[in-house]
């Protein structure tokens, strides 16, 4: 049997077909751009990789797309060879702990959570729809980014704002990339040969989005994003942290509301400082003697360096920091810098293992490992969807 996962975004699809025995990958792939002008749908299967440029309005046709290569590429004929599709979803406000079996009733609830997180749930609903008409007899399962932060505790979560806030209008921290953070803590567990149970993990998730949890016992504990993704570390486009004043003040100047989300969600972060956000077009115009890319990656490095500070401090001890992501896996010097003169706490980075891209970049000093892991989002969701479908649809009842 195999598994279909799905991660719908508001014009792209990302999709892998596993094999369920294996958990091998058949296939990865990515439609970008639907709804634009020039689509493009790009695939990696048996160490080939294809990009094909077409025309995909919507989310319905991107998957049409995607079933279509599947049965060319003989992985599968029809979507009854799928034990089930998994999708991940964005936000699931403080009713999804786990992954779930997708019924009227669990879509409804993720629509209406959707005004928590309006730039992300709509599309992964789009995904579960278009998904749900092709494959109607398929069990669908949603994965929550939020769910592995659902054992924050209280004084975790909660903001120092009006309580009713929180109770009648679900202002809290939520936080984010949830399956990434405990998919490398297990895959640190495993190296360590300890239990995940028994270790206090900081893990820097660090993609376009970035994320940093603190992870006590194989639990979250804390998370830098917030109620939405916007808080925390400075991302691509995102800000991160800022006084929320300044919001205020920029509405008094004459700034939309609407003006002000898009700047801090699209135009904040790396790209505000110096008009680049993807990692490697920074270091590249830092390299060049780019002064405002320099102190992009100065704030950029600094700021997270901040938030190890704090989670070491709320761990009382830390047995690893993880890094992952596009960045966190490939930019050395990011995390030579957020770990520089940390020896005062245990934490020393070996140049030359971290140049190389060594899985421990730690020196035989450190008290704390400093380790460099792959993410795998797509994996982490078929490990508990076999797990899900064995409970539900192989157990007797
Ligand atoms: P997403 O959040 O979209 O999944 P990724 O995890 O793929 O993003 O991370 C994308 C980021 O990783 C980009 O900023 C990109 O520049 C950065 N990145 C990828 N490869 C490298 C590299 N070799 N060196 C530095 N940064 C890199």
């Amino acid at each position: 049997m195999k598994i279909l996962v799905l991660n719908s975004g508001s014009s792209s699809i990302k999709y892998a077909l596993f094999e369920m025995q294996s958990k091998a990958a058949l296939i990865t792939g990515l439609i970008e751009r639907i709804g634009e002008q020039a689509s493009v749908h790009s695939y990696h299967v048996d160490s080939h990789d294809s990009k094909l440029d077409m025309l995909i309005d919507t989310h319905q046709q991107g998957l049409t797309v995607i079933f279509n290569a599947l049965s060319e590429l003989g992985l599968i004929e029809t979507s009854t060879e799928l034990m089930c599709i998994g999708h991940r979803v964005v936000h699931g406000g403080e009713y999804f702990h786990q992954p779930t079996l997708i019924d009227e009733q669990v879509l409804a609830k993720i629509k209406q959570i959707s005004n928590l997180a309006p730039l992300h749930n709509p599309a992964n609903i789009m995904g579960i729809e278009a998904a749900t008409a092709y494959a109607e007899n398929i069990p669908q399962v949603a994965i929550f980014d939020t769910a592995f932060h659902q054992t924050m505790p209280a004084y975790a979560y909660q903001y120092a704002v009006p309580q009713a806030w929180y109770i009648e209008n679900g202002v809290r921290r939520y936080g984010f990339h949830g399956t990434s953070h405990f998919y490398v803590a297990k895959q640190a567990a495993d190296y360590l040969h300890k239990p995940l149970a028994a270790l206090n993990l900081i893990t820097l998730h660090l993609g376009n989005g970035a994320s940093v949890t603190a992870i006590s016992q194989g639990k979250s504990v804390d998370t830098s994003m917030g109620m939405t993704p916007l808080e925390g570390v400075m991302m691509g486009t995102r800000s991160g942290d800022l006084d929320p004043a300044i919001i205020f003040y920029l509405q008094r100047l004459g700034f939309s509301a609407e003006k002000i989300e898009k700047a801090l969600n699209k135009e904040s972060g790396l790209k505000g400082i110096c008009n680049a956000n993807d990692m490697r077009a920074v270091q590249k115009k830092a390299a060049a003697g780019d002064e405002l890319a320099q102190l992009a990656l100065a704030m950029y490095s600094y700021r997270l360096k901040k938030y190890i500070g704090a989670y070491s401090a709320v761990l009382g001890g830390v047995d690893a920091i993880i890094f992952t992501g596009g960045i966190g896996e490939n930019a050395a010097d990011i995390r030579q810098a957020c770990c520089s003169d940390l020896s005062f706490m245990g934490i020393e980075v070996d140049k030359q293992a971290n140049q190389q891209g060594d899985y421990n970049i730690s020196t035989d000093n450190s008290r704390v490992k400093v380790l460099v892991i792959a993410t795998n989002e797509e994996l982490e969701p078929i490990k508990t969807l076999s797990r899900i479908f064995v409970l539900c649809f192989l157990l007797p009842s």
